[in-house]
This record gives C-alpha cells, structure tokens and sequence, in this order.
C-alpha cells in the first residue's frame, strides 16, 4: 500500500467467538470487534478517517466537510476526529423535520461540528453539490476545506478496510483459525471495497458477503467497483477487479435505511440477550439478521469459520429506545 495515515484508533480490535449464536447455527462465528475502535470514534468510519485525514492534512486542508443522515455514525466520527486533530468540520445533516438532539447528533454538537441540514429530496440529487458551495464559501473566508463523500466510501477510505484484511490475516496466525468467510452490513460501500481489495491483492480467496441496509446489490457492485477502481492508485500493485465477484445479498434491507422493523429490533434484544453483544439498529442487526437467516437457509454451507464485522453504531440504539417492545 502506498497510502500513511494518522493514528486515532485502537488497532487491533479484538476477535471474540458469539458461543450461543455458533451453538444455535452449527457453524463457528466469530465478531470482529471494531465497534471498540474507540469511544468519540467508535465504529468503521475511523479506519476510513485515519487514512482520509493523513491526505487532506497533507495537503494542507484546514477543516472538512461531509454528509450523512440525522444519526450519521460517520458524520459524528469525523467530527470527533477533526477535532482531535485540530481541524474544524461541517456536516450536512439530512432530516425530515426539526431533529431532536439525541444520539450521534448530541455527539455531533459535542464535538463543535458546525451543522447544516438539507432535506432528503436534496441529499438525493445535489449533496455532493450543497458540499462544494460550503467548502467555497468557506474559503472566501479562508478555510481550506475538504469534502469526503458519504461514509468516507471513496479510493483513499478504503485504504482502512485494505489495512483491516491484513489485521485479520495476522490474527488468523495468532489465533490459529482461518477465516473462510468474511460477513459485514454495507451502506456507502467503502467498508466492502477495502476488505475486497486485499482479499484480491493477497489472494486470500476469501468469501466476503455485504448484507446491504438500503439500495439494492446491482446498485451496491457498481458503486463498490468504482471505488475499488479510484483505489488502485493507492496500492503498488496492480489487482484484477471484477463487477462479478463482489457478493452483495439485499434481502434483508427491510423497509429502508435507518427505519426498523418489528423483528430487526427483536433480534438485537435476542442477541443482547444470549451474547451480551449490543448490535444497532441502521448497519448490524440488518447484517446479522440476513447471516443468520441465510445460515439457517443453507446458503453458507461451505463456511467453517465466519467472521463478521461488528462495524459499530451503537449510539444509534438510544434513539430507537421508545420501539422496542419489553
Ligand atoms: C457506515 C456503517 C456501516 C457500513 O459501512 P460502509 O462502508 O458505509 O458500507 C456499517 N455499520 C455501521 C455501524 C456503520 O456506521
């Protein structure tokens, strides 16, 4: 890899076997903990951030903008970065109506994020847009201000997935347990498109398995190609990419992105639980749910030791707090 980064988070995260859900499915899983990256930057987005920060400093950058929903894991680890860093940060924030200050966005203001909020119908089809006006009226005033897409899923990102895969390649050694299967929600792709890029890269063969939490696969395959391929660049050798190996199920986004279903909030109390492992409600509950399901289907058969990303979210559980049924 040619890409350096800035250290924020607690690398390596552990790997935990989940006894009760291997017992109940007759297959070994085991938890990638990267919900414990952190506390302010808990979750995936910081592995994506260290990398992304480390470029835009570089460069000179002197604050950050980027976007997300009301209860954005990744808006709120930027701000926290940014600001352990010493930078300034905007979020555009899309929101129905006036949100209540709770969850990720308490956090968000915590952290001295400067906010601004745009509908759904604008994040849709002029975020990007909305974005770049920001970063220019803020130079006006003399900021250098770098735009990361949503969810830090672009090239220089998934640099902290690529990093991640070797992580896990170590850790097989330590623990003396090949990872056959590699399982993780996807919801901006970056995440996917890291792990992807190593598995090609060192020919790890590995089956790795997005359960998306809103679009649909053939969306997920050519949005994830795109960022494999601005990614090259970053790497020093060259990885064949194929749209047809990049495994995405979305039967298991329910009724939408960030919106829960009955039994989607059943199953976290389920796994609560049984493992004293807290999943959230937007990312990993939908990735579990659909492992679980799909296991029990026989659509992993071939699989001896699973291992699924716990990619974070947590405080996006608080605000869901008043839809579980107790
Ligand atoms: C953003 C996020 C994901 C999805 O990762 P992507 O790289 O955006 O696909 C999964 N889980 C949590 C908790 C997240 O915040």
């Amino acid at each position: 890899m040619k890409a350096t980064k800035v250290n924020l988070a607690n690398l390596p995260t552990p790997i935990k076997k989940a006894r009760f859900l291997s017992k109940e499915l007759g297959v070994n899983i085991y938890l990638k903990r990267d919900d414990l990256t952190g506390a302010e930057i808990s979750g995936n987005k910081i592995r994506k951030l260290e990398y992304a920060f480390k470029l835009l400093m570089d460069r000179g950058y002197t604050s950050v903008i980027t976007t997300g929903g009301i209860q954005s894991n990744h808006c709120r680890a930027t701000a926290a970065a940014a600001t352990m860093l010493g930078l300034k940060s905007v979020l555009l924030l899309r929101v129905n109506e006036e949100p209540k200050i709770e969850g990720n966005f308490l956090l968000d203001k915590l952290f001295g994020a400067e906010v601004r909020h745009c509908t759904p119908e604008e994040y849709k089809t002029s975020r990007n847009e909305i974005m770049a006006n920001i970063a220019k009226e803020k130079s006006a005033k003399g900021e250098k201000c770098f735009v990361i897409p949503e969810g830090a899923s672009f090239g220089i990102g998934s640099m902290g997935y690529f990093e991640a895969m070797e992580e896990i390649v170590n850790q097989e050694k330590e623990l003396g347990i090949m990872f056959d299967t590699v399982v993780l929600a996807t919801g901006s792709g970056g995440t996917y498109s890291g792990l992807y890029l190593a598995n090609k890269y060192y020919n790890l063969q590995k089956r790795v398995v997005g359960f998306a939490v809103c679009d649909d696969s053939n969306y997920f395959k050519n949005h994830i190609h795109n960022i494999n391929k601005e990614a090259l660049q970053f790497l020093d050798k060259e990885v064949e990419l194929s749209v047809d190996d990049i495994e995405i199920n979305d039967k298991y986004v329910g009724i939408g992105y960030a919106i829960s279903r009955e039994e989607e909030l059943d199953f976290i109390k389920y796994v609560a639980s049984n493992e004293a492992v807290v999943l959230d409600p937007v990312y990993t509950v939908k990735g579990m749910y659909g492992l679980y399901n799909e296991i029990k289907a026989g659509n992993f058969n071939k699989s001896k030791n699973i291992l699924f990303i716990h990619t974070g979210g947590l405080f996006g559980v608080f605000p869901k707090q008043d839809q579980f049924k107790f």
